[in-house]
C-alpha cells in the first residue's frame, strides 16, 4: 500500500501515527539483529518503516534486500531511499525494478551527499543533479505506483545560502511529483512549526513528517548535531551538561525530550512522526509509551502474535 494513502487515512481518522528509520548494518549478524529488531519494533505499531540509502553506493544491494524481506516477510509497510550519488540511470532503474518486485510502493528520492572523501556533490555520468529530477523520473516511468517521499529542512539545507531559493526547490520537488516530506532532524520544536507555516504559504501542502531522533549517547548527538550544523537550544545543552558523562541520564533524557517535543509538535497541529532510531529499540518504544501512543512493553508482550505477520511467516 502507498504511505500517502496510509497517511491520509490517519488524517481522515485523525489519530497519531509513526514511522521508524533503519540502516543497512555493516556486518551478518548486525542485520540478523536488525531483521529481530524490526519484527519485535512491528508491535509498535509503525504506519510504515525507512531503509536508508548509502550514498555511494556501497550498501545499496543490502538496502533492496532489506526493503524485500521488511516488505514480503515481516508484512511492514516499507519506504525504500534511493539516492543520486554514483547512480547512473541504469542502476536507479534496477534498484526501481527490484523495489516494486517485492511489492514495495514507497520512495524517499534524495540527492544524496558527496561520497566519502568527497567535498562537493557532483553528478554521475548518466545521472541526475537533484532530488527533483529523480522524482520527475519516477513518476515519468512508474507513473501513479510509487508514493514518493522528499526530504525538508526545517533549518535550511546546509548547500543553501538562500532560505527562499531552498523553500523554492522544496516545492519544485512537489510539483515535480513527491506526496509527502520528511524532515531533517532539529531540537527546536517551534522552529519546526513556523517552518511547516512558511511551507503552507508558499503553497506546499502534502503532508510532513518532522524527523525525530531520539538522544542515544552524549558523543552521538554532538557528532550528528555538529554534522548536520544543527540548533540546539540551550535549556538542551544546559541540561545535558551535568549528565554527560552518565549514558543511561542521558539516554534517559533524550527520550522525556523527544516525548515534550512530540507533544509539542502534535499541540501545533502535526499528528505523524518519523523516529530515526538509529537501529535502536529502547527509546523509541518509550517515547511512544510515553506519549500513550502504545501500551506500556508487559502489555504489548502479552499481545497474540499479529495474525497478519505469522501468516507471512508461514
Ligand atoms: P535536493 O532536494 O536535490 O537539494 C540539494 C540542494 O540543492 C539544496 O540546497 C537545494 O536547495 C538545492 N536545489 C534543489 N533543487 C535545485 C535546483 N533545481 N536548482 C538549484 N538548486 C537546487 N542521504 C543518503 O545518502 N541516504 C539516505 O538514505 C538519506 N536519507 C535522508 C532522509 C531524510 C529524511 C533527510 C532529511 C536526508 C536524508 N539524506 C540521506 C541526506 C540527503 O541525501 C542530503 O541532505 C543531501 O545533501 C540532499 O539531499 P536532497 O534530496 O534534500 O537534495
Amino acid at each position: 500500500m502507498k504511505i500517502i494513502d496510509k497517511i491520509r487515512r490517519a488524517e481522515d481518522d485523525n489519530r497519531p501515527f509513526w514511522s521508524f528509520e533503519y540502516f543497512p548494518p555493516k556486518t551478518t549478524a548486525g542485520v540478523q539483529n536488525l531483521f529481530e529488531r524490526m519484527e519485535r519494533m512491528y508491535n509498535l505499531g509503525p504506519e510504515f518503516v525507512d531503509i536508508t540509502w548509502n550514498a555511494g553506493g556501497t550498501s545499496s544491494d543490502l538496502t533492496s534486500e532489506l526493503v524485500a524481506t521488511a516488505q514480503s516477510v515481516y508484512g511492514l509497510e516499507t519506504c525504500m531511499h534511493l539516492t543520486c550519488t554514483n547512480m547512473p540511470k541504469e542502476k536507479i532503474d534496477i534498484a526501481l525494478k527490484a523495489a516494486k518486485a517485492c511489492g514495495n510502493q514507497n520512495i524517499l528520492a534524495l540527492r544524496g551527499d558527496p561520497p566519502r572523501g568527497q567535498t562537493e556533490w557532483v553528478s554521475c555520468d548518466n545521472g541526475f543533479l537533484y532530488a527533483s529530477d529523480l522524482v520527475a523520473y519516477i513518476r515519468e516511468q512508474y507513473g501513479d505506483y510509487f508514493s514518493i517521499g522528499v526530504a525538508g529542512y526545517p533549518e535550511g539545507h546546509l548547500d543553501s545560502t538562500d532560505k527562499e531559493e531552498d523553500f523554492r526547490w522544496l516545492k519544485f520537488k512537489v510539483d515535480q511529483g513527491a506526496d509527502f516530506i520528511v524532515t531533517q532532524l532539529f531540537y527546536d520544536t517551534t522552529l519546526f512549526l513556523d517552518w511547516v507555516k512558511e511551507c503552507r504559504v508558499r503553497g506546499i501542502t502534502v503532508p510532513i513528517l518532522p524527523g525525530i531522533m531520539p538522544i542515544q549517547s552524549y558523543g552521538g548527538f554532538n557528532r550528528m548535531t555538529s554534522l548536520c550544523k544543527t540548533f540546539v537550544p540551550n535549556a538542551i545543552r544546559d541540561a545535558l551538561e551535568p549528565i554527560k558523562e552518565d549514558d543511561q541520564a542521558v539516554k534517559d533524557f533524550g527520550v522525556k525530550l523527544a516525548v515534550q517535543m512530540c507533544k509539542d509538535i502534535r499541540a501545533g497541529g502535526v499528528n505523524g512522526f518519523h523516529f530515526y532510531t538509529l537501529n535502536l529499540e529502547k527509546s523509541t518504544r518509550l517515547i511512544l509509551e510515553g506519549l500513550a501512543f502504545v501500551a506500556p512493553r508487559e502489555n504489548i508482550r502479552s499481545l497474540p502474535w499479529n495474525p497478519s505477520l505469522s501468516k507471512k511467516r508461514e
